[in-house]
């Protein structure tokens, strides 16, 4: 598949999924978050050195790259900055935004097979809570609630089994992973698989979030839900939310393999879709892989905007599509 092909060359066993080139590389440990930062910024290089050569050492050192990953996502746990909200709370004493502290939990885990074809099976890891407030939310029941208490170990040993039962990726979600993504680290630093790491996001991620978890994140599955501020604004409560996607899908672009979906929604072909895909298009590329999607339902709070308190019409999922397939040529 087109854009895809490490994706698909670590799933035929001849290349390693990130998190597992990250374990082979050697860290010093600091005491700082800033001595952290500086030595990450060097390893970063030789791990891009090593992804590009394929030259991976055979040995897993007691301390390496992923786990100077883990340690600098909790020591930024105190003042909070994974995404662009940018609470600043320190997450050991209390929660932001998104209502997470340091604990992480979780609503769900299963073989999904209703993702891409390229994806299924997927190990779909649900992790409640959410960086946006969407007044549609379709999964307002794992957002808005704690299930169950992440279990690093358990849930790594989950995801092995689940990869011996022919998961092709395991694919965390929510809500959303970017404010799990401390607790992610850990999980993999105990996965023994070599497993393609799936990140499906609404990519409101920091830079700070995305300069520590791209060297461990294989494909971005990335949610493009506006063509503008003004809808981000008023049906999901963040600002810039354009500057930050496209600067996070081009970053993403750079870093690993991308997927992007759109969820079109009911009177939005012009002001969301459109802008979104001539974007993609212009920016990304034509043959970026795109899923146009047509299931939007009314639920949770949407009953309170009229102009979106209903399905789609057949003329403007004709459009939409229509508009998609103007622009780009590679549609899920
Ligand atoms: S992840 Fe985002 S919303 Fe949650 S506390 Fe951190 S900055 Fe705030």
């Amino acid at each position: 598949m087109v854009g895809l092909e490490r994706y698909e060359a670590i799933n035929r066993g001849e290349a390693l999924a990130k998190f597992q080139i990250a374990k082979r590389i050697n860290a010093e440990k600091a005491e700082s978050l800033d001595e952290m930062l500086e030595i990450h910024r060097k390893l970063k290089r030789e791990f891009a050195k090593v992804l590009e050569s394929g030259d991976v050492p055979d040995e897993k050192p007691d301390y390496s790259f992923m786990h100077l990953k883990r340690d600098i996502l909790y020591e930024m746990l105190k003042s909070c900055n994974f995404c662009e909200r940018r609470c600043g709370v320190n997450r050991y004493e209390k929660k932001g935004f998104c209502k997470c502290g340091v604990t992480s939990y979780f609503s769900s885990e299963f073989l999904h097979v209703g993702e891409e074809p390229e994806l299924v099976p997927s190990h779909t890891i649900f992790f409640n809570r959410c960086t946006f407030a969407c007044v549609f939310c379709q999964n307002y029941d794992i957002v808005y609630e704690d299930d169950y208490i992440v279990d690093a170990r358990e849930l790594a040993y989950i995801i092995d089994v689940r990869r011996r039962q022919g998961s092709k990726n395991v694919n965390f979600v929510g809500g959303n992973p970017d404010q799990h993504a401390h607790t992610i680290a850990e999980i993999l630093l105990y996965v023994e698989s070599n497993v393609p790491v799936v990140w499906n996001s609404n990519m409101y991620h920091s830079e700070e979030l995305a300069e520590v978890i791209e060297d461990f994140v294989d494909v971005w599955l990335g949610d493009f839900k506006y063509g503008n501020d003004e809808c981000a604004r008023k049906y999901s409560k963040v600002a810039n939310y354009w500057k930050v996607v496209t600067r996070n899908f081009l970053r993403a672009k750079e870093n690993g393999e991308l997927l992007i979906r759109h969820l079109v929604m009911p009177n939005h072909i012009e002001c969301c879709t459109e802008p979104i895909v001539r974007w993609v298009a212009e920016n990304l590329g034509r043959d970026t892989r795109f899923n146009l999607m047509f299931q939007y339902y009314p639920t949770f709070k949407a009953w309170e905007y009229p102009e979106i308190a209903r399905r789609l019409t057949r003329e403007e999922m004709e459009k939409a599509a229509r508009i998609a397939e103007k622009y780009l040529s590679n549609l899920v």
